[in-house]
């Protein structure tokens, strides 16, 4: 089976998961309240899938979808403003087309890049719980296996570091003592290299926590890396 079919196979799953209750429930709601700004539009209010390059070289993981972001749109870190922050950097990465995120259709591309999160449900206060962690990590697992060129992964924020540790640990590549995450860290785990980002949440980029050239040094360490 080529990849395409199994990624589009896999994300089938994804999208018809219900195995955690509370994020059935919280994401199902948020998607009948909305946010007034988003009155007309019809949330998406199911899990969201990884988004990419089957063939990417570098792997990005962040947390979980925003309530009103990919929770709306359908598409990871898309329609906030984490997503604005990722995505400019990206396109000055040159893994994206364009430097915006809005919607599923507006074009965007990403090339040597796929973008997935640790949990595929938007948590109430961000915040899933250890088991919801532990339901939805295997979809990483499960992406890890079905893109065969990935050398590099970008975990944003502490969250998705120890996620992709424990993934790594799952599938076999145990890393002891364990790396310790901070922005820029970096940890060769099996076949693979990880590097720490702070997450491009509001509260680090409002507060300067991480900025636009701390981002572009990631991503061009990630560039030198997966080659
Ligand atoms: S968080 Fe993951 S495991 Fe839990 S319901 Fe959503 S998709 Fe399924």
């Amino acid at each position: 089976m080529n990849t395409f079919r199994a990624l589009r196979i896999l994300n089938e799953q994804v999208v018809n998961c219900g195995r955690c209750p509370r994020l059935v429930a919280w994401r199902e709601e948020v998607a009948r309240v909305k946010r007034s700004a988003f009155r007309a539009e019809d949330y998406w209010g199911k899990p969201i899938t990884g988004f990419g390059d089957p063939k990417a070289r570098v792997l990005i993981v962040g947390l979980a979808p925003a309530a009103h972001g990919g929770n709306r749109t359908g598409r990871v870190f898309t329609g906030d403003r984490s997503g604005d922050f990722l995505y400019a950097a990206l396109h000055r990465a040159g893994f994206a087309n364009q430097p915006t995120s809005v919607h599923k259709r507006d074009g965007l591309r990403l090339t040597d890049c796929y973008i997935t999160a640790c949990v595929r449900c938007a948590p109430p206060a961000n915040k899933p719980a250890p088991e919801e962690r532990d339901n939805c990590l295997p979809f990483v697992a499960a992406e890890l296996r079905l893109l065969p060129n990935v050398r590099v992964i970008v975990c944003l924020g502490s969250f998705a570091w120890d996620g992709v540790l424990r993934v790594l640990d799952s599938m076999g590549f145990a890393h002891r003592p364990r790396p310790r995450f901070g922005h820029g860290a970096e940890a060769t785990v099996g076949p693979y290299v990880l590097l720490g980002c702070y997450h491009p949440s509001q509260q680090n980029t409002f507060t300067g926590r991480l900025t636009e050239a701390m981002l572009d040094a990631v991503l061009s360490r990630a560039r030198e890396l997966m080659s």
